[in-house]
């Protein structure tokens, strides 16, 4: 029998590691959320750039339950259709020539930092497992994720942390030659910092950090976990840089809502990956990994890539607009569909008190940290969409203004 459950029930149950809106969404249709009193939204968020394809997408809906009538797990001692079908799609697509699959952003960061280390000892000994990551930068919640991560708000407080991780300004070349050695097993950087504020890295920076790992031997991993499949306006981020990695970690818009992670990176690396040395019980479902031959099929084509990067054009044009005439924005930034309106000294530090607002006007958006509001919708959000969402975000940017 069904329960009625409304948004006070989670104070009583669930644990208290987050702090939802106060509207709960039963429904969504492309851009489209609908809440329990059938109140409407806008989706700017995309459940923080992971519907790649907005709500209930047909294609998605289709794969999904075509699958759900076949087989929809199988142990890894065994191999499954969907699966080898997306690895062999995202080998075709990019730099890379192995697929490992998982479920999550934190999962496929935690398979490449083993996977790198793993290397690194394998090929030059003992002493060489340091990781180099950046400050304010995110790779996920797991104890070695939040470690390499760049937040100390996300990793304190829970005892020793794995040792061998140093941290260094983001877009700071200088900062990493004088960081990086030949203990150095890895350089982790988000080609965007996504959590980090939307905060893009120069092509120069990627193409020094690219230079100096090869110099001292030391893998270059990128987490395209948030800017990966399409956000950026090309498949991959990395792509648009012109700057390859040796890992690359994708999750979020890959499963277009489905839970799937995955960790990218060549044959000479991959083989240190030997049979029993990592794994993971549902990595490689075969229901998520059919959404997500879903989600690359409709991304991948010249279409959609070239609708991302106009879709960014007018986001871009309407946040102009609305931070003129508001004065409520310093600067809009940001890569294809992940853009962040960055707010003035006057309103630093306040906004949740825009996405809030946005929510009263039936709008939902994100925010990167605590000054940068985020927008990171659907890949093929309307136009018209887009046009409505703005309207109801300068009118919620305006209460905000108007105190
Ligand atoms: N890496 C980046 C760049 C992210 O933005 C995130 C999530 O926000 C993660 C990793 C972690 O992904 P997940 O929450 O799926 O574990």
């Amino acid at each position: 029998m069904s329960q009625t459950v409304s948004r006070a029930d989670f104070d009583q149950v669930m644990v208290p590691n987050y702090a939802p809106a106060d509207y709960i969404p039963v429904k969504g249709s492309g851009s489209r959320v609908w809440d329990q009193t059938g109140r409407e939204y806008v989706d700017f968020a995309g459940g923080i750039a992971v519907n790649a394809l907005g709500h209930a997408h047909p294609a998605l809906v289709k794969a999904l339950t075509e699958q759900a009538q076949k087989v929809w797990h199988v142990s890894n001692s065994l191999t499954n259709e969907p699966a080898l079908r997306l690895a062999r799609k995202l080998v075709d697509a990019t730099f890379a020539d192995r697929v490992f699959f998982c479920n999550s952003g934190a999962e496929a960061n935690e398979a490449a930092f083993k996977l790198a280390r793993k290397w690194a000892i394998d090929q030059h000994g003992s002493e060489k497992y340091e990781i180099i990551s950046t400050t304010n930068s995110f790779h996920g919640r797991t104890f070695f994720t939040v470690t390499v991560g760049g937040q100390p708000k996300y990793s304190d407080g829970f005892g020793p942390r794995p040792t061998g991780v140093k941290h260094i300004a983001y877009n700071d070349l200088a900062a990493l030659k004088a960081a990086i050695s030949d203990k150095t097993a890895a350089v982790v950087i988000e080609p965007v910092q996504g959590e980090g504020g939307v905060l893009p890295a120069s092509v120069e920076y990627l193409k020094g950090v690219r230079e100096l790992c090869d110099q001292h031997k030391a893998l270059l991993v990128f987490d395209e976990v948030q800017t990966g499949v399409g956000r950026s306006g090309s498949l991959y981020a990395y792509m648009e840089y012109g700057v390859t990695p040796d890992i690359l970690t994708s999750a979020k818009s890959l499963g277009g809502g489905f839970p799937i992670g995955a960790m990218l990176t060549t044959e000479a690396i991959a083989k240190h990956f030997g049979v029993g040395t990592h794994g993971s019980t549902y990595g490689g479902n075969p229901l998520a990994c059919a959404v997500a031959e879903a989600v690359l099929d409709v991304v991948n084509t010249p279409e959609t890539l070239a609708g991302i990067k106009a879709k960014h054009a007018r986001f871009a044009d309407h946040l102009n607009r609305i931070a003129n005439a508001t004065g409520a924005f310093a600067e809009v930034r940001g890569m294809g569909l992940l853009l962040g309106a960055v707010l003035a000294d006057a309103y630093k530090g306040r906004a949740k008190d825009f996405m809030t607002a946005a929510a009263k006007e039936g709008l939902m958006v994100l925010q990167a940290g605590p000054d940068v509001v985020r927008f990171a919708p659907s890949l093929v959000i309307p136009d018209a969409d887009i046009d409505e969402g703005m309207a109801r975000f300068e009118r919620a940017v305006r209460a905000v203004v108007a105190g």
